[in-house]
């Protein structure tokens, strides 16, 4: 049986703040024909909103904590203003968008992260996701925008990396569709060179990866999104690609491990 092509989109929260990229990568989501979904990260209006709130942002090793208080305005904000906005965006290029998120229709369910070694607050680790209902709205037409907030079916919201949600919807609708995934951020792709644009590698393979992350020519928010890329392709994703926002169809091709006879 032939799947049916679905794009999987995740935005990255610089893009989101930025409104020329924004509007960029709206129109060229847009133009993606067939079903889509996207899904967007926070960027920092959180912690401009939280301040003004007089709530403090903690941070561990350069990482969010999400407090109780902190819990609230990413609800409010990426739950609220930063998903309504791309909604209401994509509404006016004639896209069918719903905005939700993991509790909605019970989508995604993750259980809060153990406070041991680094107790990071209300963040959440994907456990489950809906492939019935988000298949029933990709079947009505609908075009699903999802927010970093995910729950634990127990009442408490909790923020998960856009990353991460990204590939686990990926790797959960591979079985029902022959899925692109494809992860938007600030730079063209995984470069050999972080500060040259043009030293772009245009396919990575978990050996090449690893190799990079010893010489630290790969770092920072580029490991774990990798380590989401290679979980995805490795598990039914039909293709992973890291790019920017404005060349969808360039950037990185995330390499499949080679099969093995053991
Ligand atoms: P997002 O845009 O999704 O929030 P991140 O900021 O988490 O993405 O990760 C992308 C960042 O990773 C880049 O902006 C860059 O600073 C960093 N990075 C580290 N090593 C590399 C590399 N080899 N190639 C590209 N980016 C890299």
């Amino acid at each position: 049986m032939i799947k049916e092509k679905l794009n999987i989109i995740k935005v990255g929260g610089a893009i989101v703040e930025d409104e020329t990229s924004l509007e960029g990568l709206l129109m060229s989501f847009s133009s993606l024909k067939g079903k889509k979904i996207l899904v967007h990260g926070g960027g920092k209006i959180a912690t401009q909103v939280a301040s003004k709130l007089g709530i403090e942002t903690q941070m561990i090793d350069g990482r969010r904590i999400t407090s109780a208080p902190m819990l609230k305005v990413v609800t409010m904000v990426y739950g609220g203003l930063v998903n309504k906005d791309i909604v209401a965006r994509l509404q006016a290029l004639g896209e069918n968008a719903i905005g939700l998120t993991g509790a909605d229709m019970n989508l995604i369910m993750s259980v809060k992260r153990p406070v041991d070694p680094v107790n990071f607050g209300y963040v959440g680790d994907v456990k489950f996701v809906n492939v019935r209902s988000l298949k029933s709205l990709l079947e009505a037409g609908a075009v699903p925008v999802l927010a970093p907030l995910t729950h634990d079916k127990e009442g408490t919201m909790l923020n998960t990396n856009a990353d991460t949600i990204a590939s686990s919807v990926a790797k959960a609708l591979s079985g029902e569709y022959s899925v692109t995934l494809t992860f938007c951020s600030s730079t063209p792709g995984v470069l050999k060179d972080v500060n040259d644009p043009t030293t772009l590698v245009s396919k990575i393979s978990k050996a090449d990866f690893r190799a990079m992350v010893s010489d630290g020519s790969i770092s920072e928010g580029m490991i774990p999104k990798l380590q989401n890329a290679f979980e995805a392709i490795n598990a039914g994703v039909s293709k992973v690609v890291i790019t920017s926002a404005g060349n969808l169809e360039g950037g990185t091709t995330i390499l499949a491990d080679p099969e093995t006879d053991d």
